[in-house]
């Protein structure tokens, strides 16, 4: 893999005689795999000289894919400027956050509204596709991306790129969790520690490095990183060598050098072997696979580009917080973003919301003897007991106290004084995690044969047909369920060639149940979707049809290619007898005669 540095700069663009050597162009990089892939981290000011050489080199009909880390200035002002998006033939996929309530592209045009910018966003003359990604993972080609909320004052995401054996993580801009831990104190723990896992054993992490430890104390909550936290979450993470970047607009070139100096005679006093480096303007550097590579990441098991609003529109927020103004600013924050926000003030009322409203979010304060959150943290995890899907409780508190709060089960802090955007942005983060948990069906290894059976059989987009319909009411009566369908899983959405009790045709195959039946080709039965975390928050669970009660049975063709599944359906929990299944067998094998025989 192929890097290089267009824009190094936090903040704002800083030309200038002082910053002639590290640059003053603001976030931009530029990534290539070893078969070509073409990807741009963040497009601040550096992208329009990144734009001008893709122009120059000449390249006819450019093909490339923008990462943005999120909206704010520094990593999006060379869009405006990025002269490739500005030619006909040329194809882009632009990639960011999902927000709520606005879209990655609405927000993108705000910044080239006529009162900003000559031209607006749809005056471009290339080909633009937008993505709202979540947390998960996904493909750009050869290059596997991985991604996870930062912790900053708006909606951010970091970047993992792996391809040709190595990764790359890009890490801007993001601030310690852990306040202690910011001034180089302190142990690598909760919410700190899940981001030592996202860098870990990176063979180059780019990380915002605004500040130093000493700086710190006075630019708290402003979402920057210092310096010896990389440092030292580089080292926990066992990565090979780190990028600072993310340059504060009032460091020098020289100040920079003292700082790397610094970080590498402690690095040296440590023996350690890890490279660190400021990076610089034009920098390249090749990135080749390390001798002693560990296992590869996990595959990240929830796609990054899923429309997640549906089912974030019904979540609510339970607030438990004693000071009466922040229990005001903080609810305002809930609602601001779309979110129901329901105020308790006792634990057992908690529990009780816990139960029935099924939060994404417990947000408790903690300030003894007035109100105990750690005490009720506590009470709600002996609730969960082994409930596989356990809410997020996030802590509000005037210090953070990691050990009592890991003992208490609490996931996350939010340290006061914190402004409203720091709070909106980890509301959001934790309601769209919580809305990510469900797991979609994998594919099959045998997927192009299987599509090509599937298309084959030319079955998919006709009329309803009386011999199909006849199998699913009689399915719905024998088990006396309300929906009964035969289902055929296609590349990207599940058809319903008969529907019985289901108004809608068609619905996304990542959130199909029958799509685990077709990878697995196993009968599927699940008693109760609250229950099993795989589906628990799945937009068909939380949402419409409400599914608690699903049992499904593989429609497999005589070539061996599994093309979809008899299923019945109830929005009521319930379990399925030995017997049952036999019959739904039978009745699987019915529908599958009428599909052989069109
Ligand atoms: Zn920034
Ligand atoms: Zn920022």
């Amino acid at each position: 893999m192929r890097l290089q540095f267009w824009g190094t700069r936090g903040s704002i663009a800083k030309p200038g005689t002082k910053t002639t050597r590290y640059g003053g162009n603001t976030s931009c990089v530029e990534v290539r795999s070893a078969r070509g892939t073409l990807l741009i981290v963040d497009c601040g000011t550096g992208g329009h000289s990144l734009g001008q050489m893709l122009v120059s080199a000449g390249a006819e009909r450019l093909r490339g894919h923008i990462l943005i880390s999120h909206t704010h200035w520094d990593h999006i002002q060379g869009i405006p400027f990025f002269a490739p998006l500005f030619m006909r033939g040329n194809e882009w996929d632009i990639y960011g956050p999902q927000g709520l309530g606005q879209s990655l592209r609405e927000t993108l045009a705000g910044q080239m509204q006529y009162a900003y910018f000559p031209l607006a966003l749809d005056q471009c003359g290339a080909t633009i596709r937008y993505h709202d990604l979540v947390e998960g993972a996904f493909d750009i080609d050869d290059i596997k991306v991985s991604t996870q909320y930062l912790n900053h004052t708006a909606l951010t995401l970091g970047y993992r790129l792996e391809a040709d054996g190595v990764a790359v993580v890009y890490s801007c801009d993001h601030e310690p969790h852990s306040r202690r831990l910011a001034t180089g104190r302190g142990n690598v723990t909760g919410q700190d520690l899940r981001h030592a896992e996202f860098i870990d054993r990176a063979d180059l992490l780019i990380h915002d490095a605004q500040y130093t430890a000493e700086e710190y104390p006075a630019k708290v909550g402003w979402g920057h990183s210092s310096v010896e936290y990389v440092v030292k979450l580089g080292q926990c993470a066992q990565v090979k060598r780190i990028a600072l970047t993310h340059h504060d607009p009032l460091r020098d070139d020289d100040a920079i050098d003292r700082i790397v100096a610094k970080v590498r005679a402690r690095l040296r006093e440590d023996a350690s072997s890890l490279d660190v480096f400021a990076a610089v303007e034009g920098q390249i550097v090749e990135v080749a696979p390390s001798l002693a590579k560990g296992s590869p990441r996990r595959a990240g098991e929830f796609a990054a580009e899923m429309p997640i609003e549906p089912a974030v529109a019904e979540r609510a927020v339970l607030l438990c917080v004693g000071d009466r103004r922040m229990a005001a600013a903080l609810s305002a924050d809930i609602r601001a973003e779309g979110i129901h926000c329901k105020c308790v003030l006792d634990a057992d009322e908690a529990n009780r919301f816990i139960a029935n409203g099924r939060p994404s979010l417990v947000i408790l304060e903690h300030d003894p003897p007035r109100i105990h959150g750690i005490e009720m943290c506590r009470a709600i995890r002996q609730e969960e007991n082994d409930k596989k899907h356990k809410v997020p409780v996030v802590i509000v508190a005037a210090h953070e106290d990691q050990a009592l709060g890991a003992a208490a089960g609490v996931t996350d802090w939010l340290i006061k004084p914190f402004t409203s955007a720091y709070a909106r942005t980890k509301i959001r983060a934790w309601v769209l995690r919580t809305a990510c948990r469900w797991m979609r069906g994998t594919i099959p290894e045998d997927e192009e044969r299987r599509l090509a059976s599937l298309r084959a059989l030319r079955i998919l987009d006709t009329k309803p047909e009386d011999r199909f319909d006849r199998i699913t009411r009689l399915a719905s009566a024998l088990f006396n369920v309300p929906i009964a369908l035969v289902s055929l899983v296609d590349e990207n959405r599940q058809w319903f060639k008969s529907c019985h009790g289901l108004d809608v045709k068609e619905t996304s195959r990542d959130a199909a149940l029958c799509a685990h039946v077709v990878h697995d080709r196993e009968p599927l039965i699940v008693q109760d979707t609250l229950l099993d975390a795989r589906f628990a928050d799945s937009p068909l669970v939380t949402n419409e049809p409400r599914i608690r009660f699903y049992a499904g049975y593989p429609l497999v063709l005589d070539n061996g290619a599994c093309v979809g599944s008899l299923c019945v359906i109830d929005t009521r929990p319930r379990s399925l007898a030995p017997a049952d299944l036999a019959r739904l067998r039978d009745l699987a094998d019915l529908a599958l005669e009428e599909i052989a025989g069109q």
